[in-house]
């Protein structure tokens, strides 16, 4: 079965950076499951996906622009330290889910720590980056569904 929208896939994949430090990657016995189509995998990974089967391997670039985005210095602020009140160990590289003013939920990373400010980025940490994944892809089936219906898929007899 060809890989489309309305379609469940597993993959394997390595995820390196553009200096070739490997990120992340799929463990050997759990490869990553998706719905195809529907937004759960970053968008040039997904694309590049469509029309793939079961056994194809490829190596993709991905642009920030279709990965986690470019990089937007206005989400780099300097927060008061009282903002950490009961952390004694902030540090950076510390990540917290603030929220915004318009009441999203936004996860910041410190980055700096001084005497009375901190500075905190609301960037994704991949964001700015061009993204390389080497993927096979092991498995594809129809989505159920209620899969479609959920927009993501059911593994192994999961129901809600
Ligand atoms: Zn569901």
């Amino acid at each position: 079965m060809q890989i489309a929208d309305g379609t469940v896939v597993y993959f394997h994949y390595t995820l390196t950076n553009a200096d070739g430090d490997v990120l992340d990657a799929s463990a050997v016995d759990a490869p990553l499951g998706y719905l195809h189509g529907a937004g759960n995998i970053i968008s040039g990974l997904e694309s590049a996906l469509t029309g793939r089967r079961t056994g194809d391997r490829f190596e993709v670039t991905v642009a920030p622009e279709d990965a986690y985005g470019v990089r937007d210095e206005s989400l780099v602020q300097s927060v008061p330290r009282s903002a950490f009140e009961g952390i004694a160990q902030l540090a950076p590289g510390m990540r917290f889910e603030s929220r915004s003013e318009s009441g999203d939920a936004q996860v910041v990373t410190v980055t700096e720590v001084g005497d009375g400010s901190v500075t905190i980025d609301g960037n994704h940490p991949l964001a700015g980056q061009s993204l390389t994944f080497v993927v096979e892809v092991t498995e594809v089936r129809a989505a159920t569904a209620q899969e479609q219906a959920h927009g993501h898929l059911h593994e192994h007899g999961h129901d809600h």
